[in-house]
């Protein structure tokens, strides 16, 4: 219903406006009295979006607030057009789901491609704290790099890659200083305030200004499907206000406040309001298929 996109045609020509639908329930519906919850009815979840879903060999989708910079090359890209197998199937990006090697290397040159990347960089994600910044002093030869959950970098043609089957991959990017970040954020992440934290160090290590960052929240666990039966356990309380019925609750809009307090515009703020549990035709769930891959969120200065 909403996946139509037209076959063929060059990169940049084939770029088609299509709205996209929140599956999940719209508003937080708690009243209470802490910041989240102002914070949320000043700042609805938007129930749609426009983003540019391009089809050439691979089919994936750019931000509208990112693309009005030509600094900045991104896409995320959808499970389609690889070769990998069920229940790989196809544009599996990552070595640790236990794929072929071979297939996940197609796979990657084919993202690499399509990027227009000299080298892609992803991380051995782990649910931590760890925040990699890649500089020209400090960058190895190595495409895989240590245990972590953001990149942050301010050297051109290197793609920052995030693999994501229900996390967020969210891109946060700096147009005056030419700086980007790509970074995955499960549940964990947001209660670690990652985002956060990778604001604190653009600020520190390039001098970005947090309210001129431009941010964009991918694909991931919607607040139709994000259930939380332990959350007394695991999150902490200033995330009850974004409870949206029991058990659930609306990760977009806690990492969108977590982003807005570390001194973003909420204008500058897009989300792509598509959850991955919803939609296994287009990108892997982890909650819904358990054994399957992961796709790709791709980020680089041109
Ligand atoms: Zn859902």
């Amino acid at each position: 219903m909403i996946y139509l996109i037209p076959p063929g045609g060059n990169i940049f020509s084939v770029m088609v406006r299509i709205r996209m639908h929140d599956q999940g329930p719209k508003k937080n519906s708690l009243q209470t009295s802490h910041f989240p919850t102002s914070f949320l009815s000043e700042n609805p979840i938007p129930d749609s979006s426009d983003l540019l879903w391009t089809q050439e060999d691979l089919t994936y989708f750019r931000y509208p607030n990112l693309s009005l910079h030509p600094g900045l090359v991104h896409g995320v890209f959808t499970r389609r057009g690889g070769v990998s197998d069920p229940p790989y199937d196809s544009l599996n990006s990552a070595y640790t789901v236990a794929d072929r090697p071979a297939n996940v290397t197609a796979n990657l040159n084919k993202i690499k491609k399509a990027i227009g990347a000299e080298q892609l960089m992803f991380m051995t994600q782990a649910h931590g704290e760890n925040i990699l910044v890649l500089r020209q002093d400090n960058f190895g030869s190595h495409s895989e790099v240590p245990p972590a959950d953001a990149m942050i970098t301010d050297m051109p043609r290197i793609a920052l890659m995030v693999k994501q089957a229900d996390c967020q991959g969210i891109i946060i990017f700096d147009p005056e200083k030419e700086v980007v970040a790509n970074v995955h954020c499960g549940w964990r992440g947001n209660v670690q305030n990652i985002l956060g934290n990778v604001v604190v160090r653009m600020k520190r290590d390039f001098d970005c200004r947090p309210s001129g960052l431009l941010a964009a929240v991918g694909p991931s666990l919607g607040p139709c499907c994000a259930e939380f039966l332990s959350h007394e356990n695991i999150f902490p309380r200033h995330f009850d206000p974004f409870m949206v019925r029991e058990n659930y609750f609306d990760l977009w809009a806690i990492s969108c406040w977590q982003l807005v307090s570390a001194g973003l515009k909420r204008e500058n703020i897009e989300l792509s309001g598509i959850c991955t549990r919803c939609r296994t035709d287009m990108f892997y769930s982890y909650r819904a298929e358990g054994v399957t891959g992961r796709f790709a969120t791709v980020a680089m200065l041109r």
